[in-house]
């Protein structure tokens, strides 16, 4: 079987979509999908939209055209305001974008003119990230421009926390995102169908609170792909955190002496001391390095110890192989690893519990795993 490569669990991923959407919907809160992680993976948009997204997210337009080509027609917004350069396409493939500069919204309107399209702007709010946004006292100003512009409809408006910055969003950040809200309607009319209120880091306030005011909208990536809470790292109760399995294979054992224990601690002691060594008996050579993914994301398996990496091996200790050359080892991936991992060209992408609608009948029944690559 190909290797390396990553199995992914689609199931899985439909399960915590359903998961977070059950518990958000009662209170008046929508998934949306975010697929930037899995660089579009149709199949994986599709499984979340199956688990119960209203809509998918992407930050980049390559990654959208990839789930159109595969003919999810669902909703794709475009979360990173879009480059001057793409226009045509983010109007082309996208309902709506986020956006933060006026240039950019005039831009999208007359590439939507020229489609006979009108494209959705949700309007990002900067609240504390110090990444992308628009300052909370131009927004509603820069509202009433977007809603005098034809080609262009106000459909709401968005904060992020926690990219840049790794600090969660406050339940009194909420209530000035809602506040913001109320204001742009006072200028503009009761237009936003969207108060989008961040991503997988909201998830611990919007499941935490009685009340979440006007926010209707959460975009996930990491919640839904991995189940965990990416400020913490915490896993959500109820989520599984074992959708995606990267493998790799080993390509050498044993092979060395015990690993080289000797080292100068100190050089003014001017002698050699024996350090402890790891304790491990045994060197595996994986196929796979730094070239493939984010080596400090990988959850080593249990009775491994990393030993380290370079572009192209991974060396992980063992005290007892039952391993010989050509055996598949297993591992856990954190977001960076996954992120790294699903863009490498040389990592396969298998599909595990393929039951999407979309497939074709002959292959639902087949206990065989459909691979797409
Ligand atoms: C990446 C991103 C998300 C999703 O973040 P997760 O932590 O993966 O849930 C949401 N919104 C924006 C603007 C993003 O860039």
């Amino acid at each position: 079987m190909s290797c390396p490569r990553i199995e992914v669990d689609l199931s899985k991923i439909r399960r915590n979509t359903q998961t977070v959407a059950r518990r958000l919907g009662p209170i008046g809160i929508g998934v949306t999908g975010v697929t930037k992680a899995v660089c579009g993976h149709p199949a994986i948009g599709q499984a979340m939209h199956d688990g119960g997204a209203l809509g998918l997210a992407d930050a980049r337009i390559s990654n959208v055209q990839r789930l159109r080509q595969a003919g999810i027609t669902c909703p794709v917004t475009l979360i990173r305001t879009p480059m001057l350069s793409q226009v045509d396409e983010v109007v082309q493939l996208c309902e709506a974008s986020y956006n933060t500069e006026i240039a950019a919204i005039a831009a999208l309107a007359s590439a939507a003119i020229g489609k006979d399209k009108v494209h959705g702007i949700i309007l990002m709010v900067e609240m504390g990230d110090q990444r992308d946004g628009i300052l909370p006292e131009n927004l509603a100003d820069i509202a009433r421009q977007v809603m005098k512009m034809p080609g262009v409809v106000l459909k709401g408006i968005g904060a992020n926390f926690a990219c840049l910055s790794g600090v969660a969003p406050t339940a009194s950040q909420m209530v000035v995102l809602g506040t913001l809200a109320n204001e742009v309607e006072g200028v503009c009319g009761p237009v936003l169908k969207t108060v989008s209120g961040g991503n997988s880091a909201n998830l611990p306030w919007a499941l935490g609170e009685q009340t979440t005011g006007r926010i209707n909208d959460l975009r996930l990536g990491e919640a839904i792909l991995l189940g965990v809470e990416p400020v913490s790292g915490d896993r959500i109760a109820g989520m599984h955190t074992d959708a995606f399995t990267l493998v790799a294979e080993v390509i050498e054992t044993d092979a060395k002496p015990t690993p080289f224990s000797v080292a100068l601690v100190d050089p003014t002691l001017a002698r050699l001391r024996i350090l402890p060594t790891s304790g491990a008996a045994t060197r595996l050579i994986l196929a796979i390095g730094y070239q493939d993914t984010d080596i400090s994301g990988l959850s080593m398996p249990a009775a491994t110890t990393l030993i380290g990496a370079t572009s192209d091996h991974l060396v992980v200790g063992v005290n007892r192989c039952a391993l010989e050359t050509g055996s598949e080892v297993r591992f856990q991936m954190n977001y960076s690893a996954l992120m790294h991992a699903m863009a490498a060209p040389d990592i396969a992408v298998k599909l595990l519990h393929d039951g999407s609608a979309r497939q074709p009948r002959h292959a639902q029944g087949k206990p065989e795993h459909l691979t797409l690559v």
